[in-house]
């Protein structure tokens, strides 16, 4: 079955089928790396070894944490995940993407999916632009002149982008709509991707990035709870949960100063970091396959 069946063509030498096939193929290899890869499964085996990577900050990590699952003490760090049932040690997120953990051990290969998928929505983009700007060319639709209804006024329809990308998805509305899926596409990927490279830059992890949310507004709250706080605010009366606590502070007092929140103690800067996320641990690899994913 070929795949790029319009190639070649006018605009789209042949080698674009090579190059093409290799883009995706890469993407393929790299999808089945993260989905496969172990994300660092913790097992009654690695369980000390667990404990002893990480230290407990006793604020989005506690000494006391169990998982009720597993029936152990929790490491820092980690997280039982209740889709693929397993401990994962230093727990991202559960990718529905790649049917997979993203942790310790599989963040780079998740990295490396986000950056083929990049490179693939990237050159069909480009691809696709050339092409639709070769076919343009071709008809003639720089030069095409529009009147006016309204006024009688004449311009050029490239000069005007609204009314030429209508012109376009009037005549052209299957490679459009591909190329604006494809925008749309590239747009997700690359904010993805540029979170988790702000997230291992600071040392944590999705899953604890709602740790410290939850820290902030404890933090908040104590403080409004304590009455007059060191910048001399009143407490708000009669509002109950954490949640409209926090917007109420951020309503009433909005030049305030944010809740300052502690040290995280994980970020021992952006080198070590990386190197973290790069380079787990060696003894924490284990074979793992698919079907070792569900832990009975
Ligand atoms: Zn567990
Ligand atoms: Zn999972």
């Amino acid at each position: 079955m070929d795949i790029f069946c319009f190639l070649p063509q006018p605009y789209a030498p042949l080698w674009h089928k090579y190059t093409g096939t290799l883009a995706l193929g890469a993407c393929l290899v790299a999808f089945y790396i993260a989905s496969v890869s172990d994300p660092g499964r913790i097992t009654a085996a690695n369980l000390a070894a667990h404990i002893a990577l990480y230290p407990y900050d006793e604020l989005t990590n506690r000494r006391a944490q169990q998982c009720w699952t597993c029936l152990w003490h929790r490491p820092a760090r980690s997280k039982h995940c209740p889709v693929c049932n397993r401990c994962i040690a230093r727990f991202d997120h559960h990718c529905a993407w790649i049917n997979n953990c993203v942790g310790l051990l599989n963040l780079k290969y998740f990295l490396l999916f986000l950056v083929a998928n990049m490179v693939l929505c990237s050159y069909g983009l480009v691809l696709g632009c050339i092409i639709m700007h070769g076919v343009l060319q071709e008809r003639g639709a720089w030069r095409i002149m529009v009147r006016e209804r309204t006024t009688g006024r004449t311009f050029l329809l490239g000069s005007h982008p609204r009314i030429m990308l209508r012109w376009m998805l009037q005549n052209y509305p299957v490679p459009v709509a591909e190329l604006i899926f494809l925008g749309v596409a590239l747009l997700l990927v690359v904010s993805f991707f540029a979170y988790h490279v702000w997230l291992i830059s600071r040392a944590t992890t999705t899953y604890e990035t709602f740790k410290w949310r939850e820290v902030g507004r404890r933090l908040c709250a104590e403080r409004l709870a304590e009455g007059v706080d060191d910048h001399g605010l009143e407490p708000l009366q009669g509002v109950r949960s954490i949640w409209r606590f926090w917007l109420a502070f951020r309503q009433s007092y909005p030049q305030q100063r944010p809740v300052v929140l502690p040290q995280n103690i994980y970020d021992a800067g952006v080198y070590a970091s990386w190197k973290d996320a790069l380079f787990p641990p060696v003894w924490a690899k284990q074979r793992v396959g698919v079907k070792g994913r569900k832990q009975s």
